[in-house]
């Protein structure tokens, strides 16, 4: 039997109070527009549970009618996942569900609800002189749920790895309400399939999940930190190489970024010009943590034999007080963002072995100029971990229009590449609805076959994130 939207509502009301349950267009907006405004389809309602059994509850009534759920955290997710497909879907925001539950320094770990926002976690790390290494543009937004459910990566994956390697345990909500306690944490568990790790990455297709035990770490003592001007990305590759062998786990990130893209920030004033002075045409964000204060320096001797040999640019610079470092960081955090300053952009999120790296990006900026040679490039990323963001901006010359009309086109010769050189077409945003028929051309049909098999068996009546990941 299904039940109206009216009906739906009132079934919740029992469930939730009042100010838990939206249904007004204005009041839903928020929850509806997601980072790159892509995606336009209203929802039901949104919901925000207080508690677990409020959300088990919503679970078991939603799976007995089949009403799709969408799992929403911070909203800052790239492939559509957390926002409507079809328009009659419920948004349940995890807002609400955001406690610490244990702070334990000894062992290492944060254990906290799945609402939690990432900077929160990463300021009560700080507070106890401790270190959430994960870190991502929209750190102020994105909650550890989001984080988990889409495996987030960030700039310090390189040595600390992505989500899921900083995940010591999960709790979540199965599509029928059932509760799945993953939180206990043992060095040497070989009990039987490994489902933290299955609902890791599931984009809320599997689970919703609602706590997460986390990995913290001491701090560093200092830092270094550099933006390095190199001639190209041969020479960027073979910096990191250096470094890798200087300073192993301690190099904690190593960052590509395009002039492109630091110029718009500049022209824009988004960032303070006095220390760059855009001589190259791609810098590199290299840091080293250093645990002990006795330490040598690494990177200010590197910069001594690397400038000799020509591997680096002069206006390289390396950030001489917390400011700086703060400033440095702050430009790469703003890169994404900042490209809407350019008009309207394309852009891939895509990844390769890092030496392949050069390749990758230069074979792509002349594929796409052969379209229309006045594509502004912008790629930046990851570079120690081989993700790039592979962007590019519209034709100063070009109505924003005409340049969105090639996307099939730009996406094409990219994913071409990307494939040819044995890389992932998504490294780091997921694959939510933006990506769905990619992944189907794409990905071993084996892998599809199994994927549909697990979707099916979790969700029978396809409830969690319907039309997203996968299609069924
Ligand atoms: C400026 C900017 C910079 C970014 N930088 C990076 C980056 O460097 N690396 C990176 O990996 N990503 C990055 N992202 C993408 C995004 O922030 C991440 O994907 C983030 O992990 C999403 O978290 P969220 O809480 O906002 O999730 P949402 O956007 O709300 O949801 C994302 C997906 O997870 C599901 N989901 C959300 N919460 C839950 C839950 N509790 N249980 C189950 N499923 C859930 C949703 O259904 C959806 O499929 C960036 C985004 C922006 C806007």
């Amino acid at each position: 039997m299904s039940l109206t939207a009216t009906q739906i509502i009132s079934s919740l009301e029992k469930i939730l109070d009042e100010n838990s349950i939206i249904f007004t267009k204005e009041k839903m907006q928020s929850f509806l527009t997601e980072p790159r405004n892509r995606f336009h389809q209203p929802a039901l309602a949104v919901l925000k549970p207080n508690s677990i059994s409020q959300l088990q509850e919503i679970m078991r009534f939603a799976n007995k009618y089949k009403i799709p759920i969408i799992p929403q955290g911070g909203n800052s997710g790239l492939v559509g996942g957390q926002v409507p497909l079809y328009g009659n879907e419920l948004i349940v925001s995890l807002a609400k569900i955001n406690k610490l539950r244990e702070l334990n320094i000894e062992e290492g770990y944060i254990l906290v609800e799945a609402g939690m926002i990432l900077q929160q976690v990463q300021n009560i790390a700080r507070e106890k002189n401790m270190l959430f290494p994960l870190s991502i543009g929209s750190k102020g937004s994105a909650q550890i749920g989001g984080i988990l459910a889409t495996n987030a990566g960030g700039a310090q994956v390189l040595s600390y790895g992505n989500g899921r390697e900083l995940c010591l345990g999960i709790e979540a909500i199965l599509a029928d309400g059932s509760l799945y306690n993953g939180l206990k944490f043992l060095r040497k568990d070989n009990s039987g399939y490994d489902l933290n790790n299955l609902l890791i990455g599931s984009e809320g297709s599997l689970a919703i999940i609602t706590a997460a035990k986390l990995k913290i770490f001491p701090r560093a003592k200092f830092y270094e930190t550099a933006l390095i001007g190199v001639k190209n990305l041969n020479i960027a590759y073979q910096l990191f190489q250096q470094l890798v062998k200087k300073a192993q786990k301690r190099l904690t990130a190593f960052e590509l970024i395009s002039r492109f893209g630091i110029a718009i920030q500049i022209e824009n004033k988004l960032i303070n010009q006095d220390f760059i002075s855009l001589q190259s045409p791609y810098y590199i964000l290299a840091e080293i943590s250093h645990f002990d204060i006795e330490e040598k320096e690494i990177l200010t001797q590197f910069f001594e034999i690397a400038y000799e040999k020509n591997l680096i640019n002069e206006d390289s610079i390396i950030a001489q007080s917390m400011a700086e470092r703060n400033e440095i960081w702050q430009m790469r955090e703003q890169m994404s963002e900042s490209q809407k300053f350019a008009g309207a952009s394309i852009k891939h999120d895509i990844s390769v072995a890092p030496k392949l790296v050069p390749e990758l990006i230069e074979r792509g900026i002349r594929e796409v100029a052969k379209i229309n040679k006045n594509i502004r490039p912008c790629p930046f990323g990851h570079m120690g971990d081989g993700n790039i963001h592979f962007n590019f901006s519209q034709p100063v010359k070009m109505e924003r229009e005409e340049f969105l009309s090639l996307t099939k086109e730009i996406n094409q010769i990219i994913y071409d590449i990307v494939l040819s050189l044995d890389g992932s077409i998504s490294a780091e945003h997921g694959i939510g609805q933006l990506k769905i028929d990619l992944l189907e051309r794409v990905k071993d049909p084996t892998a599809i076959k199994m994927m549909k098999l697990i979707k099916n068996s979790l969700d029978p009546n396809n409830i969690l994130n319907r039309g997203k990941v996968l299609k069924l």
